[in-house]
């Protein structure tokens, strides 16, 4: 079993006062719900890793699996599971019985963000616990992170230099070590409605990270 970082966050991990004071909140509002960091979900023997930003409120906040109950989960399992990355239904609950095939889904920051934004020093907080979940699975061969926070905070915890790794959706970098990173925006409510990212653009990048991983 891992340990330390790579074992997570514990439910009442207190290194972020901010997230903290919110999870505490939602808690005493809803008793019912995860409101605690959420753990990685998937394959422990991934060749794929997608990298999320944070728990949403009504999503991974609520459920306790990444992605699961919000929109963005709708989108991101439908893709994993037309591309072959999971198998069963999703139905939006942890107990749906979805299994990810070759793939590992985790977040740059386990614990909800007020308005789904963490300050930089959560960030980097929470920078450990991603680096020991990465560590972890040492079959990556490919990392896909959503969003511009996921994409630097992996290029941070390689070693390499923001300048050298520009954020774009679609772009690919190969990473010191070895594992390649691809971008994509987020497959937020947001940016699907504003055509930021369109299904076919997730769904073109998703595929060139598995085929990628998989190669
Ligand atoms: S965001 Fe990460 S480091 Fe901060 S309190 Fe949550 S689990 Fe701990």
């Amino acid at each position: 079993m891992p340990t330390g970082a790579a074992a997570g966050p514990s439910r009442d991990c207190p290194i972020c006062p901010r997230l903290v004071e919110l999870r505490l909140s939602l808690r005493g509002k809803h008793p019912d719900w995860f409101n605690a960091p959420v753990p990685s979900f998937g394959d422990p023997n991934a060749r794929l890793v997608i990298v999320g930003l944070a728990p949403g409120l009504n999503g991974a906040n609520r459920t306790g699996r990444p992605f699961t109950g919000d929109y963005a989960g709708d989108l991101l399992y439908q893709t994993l599971l037309t591309l072959g990355l999971a198998e069963g239904r999703y139905d939006a609950r942890p107990d749906d019985g979805l299994v990810l095939k070759d793939c590992l889904i985790t977040n740059a920051v386990r614990c909800l963000p007020p308005a789904n934004k963490p300050l930089p020093e959560e960030i980097a907080n929470c920078r450990p616990f991603l680096t020991g979940q990465l560590d972890a699975v040492p079959s990556v061969r490919a990392i896909l992170a959503l969003g511009r926070v996921a994409h630097e905070s992996v290029v941070r915890l390689a070693g390499g230099k923001m300048k050298d790794y520009p954020f774009a959706h679609a772009a690919e970098h190969e990473l010191p070590g070895g594992v390649r990173l691809f971008d994509s925006y987020h497959c937020s409510r947001y940016n699907t409605n504003t055509r930021r990212l369109t299904e076919a653009m997730f769904t073109a990048v998703m595929m060139a990270a598995r085929d990628h991983a998989a190669s």
